[in-house]
């Protein structure tokens, strides 16, 4: 492992969250704090598959380890289990590959900024190469594609495995 390895790492997050309606809240570690993206269908390892992802208001980076229940009256009251957790990195798309976590979150503004990021998972259940691309004229709509390679799988259901990476418990098992 090379040098300042583990420090450079950008954590994201998905939590399944039964709110009012069932969605996955999809999050990025950027600047210290959770870029966030609301994706009602959850995310597909169908390489021919894009789905919607809404940005919605950034998290603090705490509330990636964030699994319970949101207290009725509060927003997104309901349940949240962490369906999926790991690392992510922006890829150089033939650019320079950035060697730091500054470089790499740089990077990342520049191309959130323009509208497409490319990225790679090293989750336990979202893996291999992905893409956030900005519908036009929509601000705030945002799609999230599965790049083919070899996790992607368009016979795959990925949503099908419903438990927690943390607890192992599905959001029905959850207390
Ligand atoms: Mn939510």
């Amino acid at each position: 492992m090379a040098m300042n390895e583990t420090e450079k790492r950008l954590l994201f997050v998905v939590q399944k969250h039964a709110a009012r309606r069932l969605h996955y809240d999809f999050r990025l570690e950027l600047g210290g704090t959770l870029l966030s993206w609301a994706i009602p269908k959850g995310p597909s390892a169908d390489y021919g598959v894009k789905r919607l992802a809404t940005r919605v208001e950034d998290h603090a980076i705490e509330y990636a380890s964030f699994e319970g229940t949101i207290t009725e009256g509060s927003y997104g009251a309901g349940k949240v289990i962490v369906w999926d957790t790991g690392d992510y990195w922006p890829e150089a798309e033939g650019g320079p590959e950035p060697q730091t976590r500054e470089e790499a979150e740089a990077l990342i503004r520049r191309k959130l900024e323009a509208g497409k990021l490319a990225f790679t998972m090293y989750g336990k259940k979202l893996k291999g190469s992905w893409a956030l691309v900005k519908i036009r004229k929509e601000e705030a709509a945002w799609l999230l594609i599965k790049h083919r390679d070899e996790h992607a799988n368009p016979d795959l259901d990925i949503l099908e495995d419903g438990r927690s990476v943390v607890s192992g418990h599905t959001l029905e098992e959850l207390q």
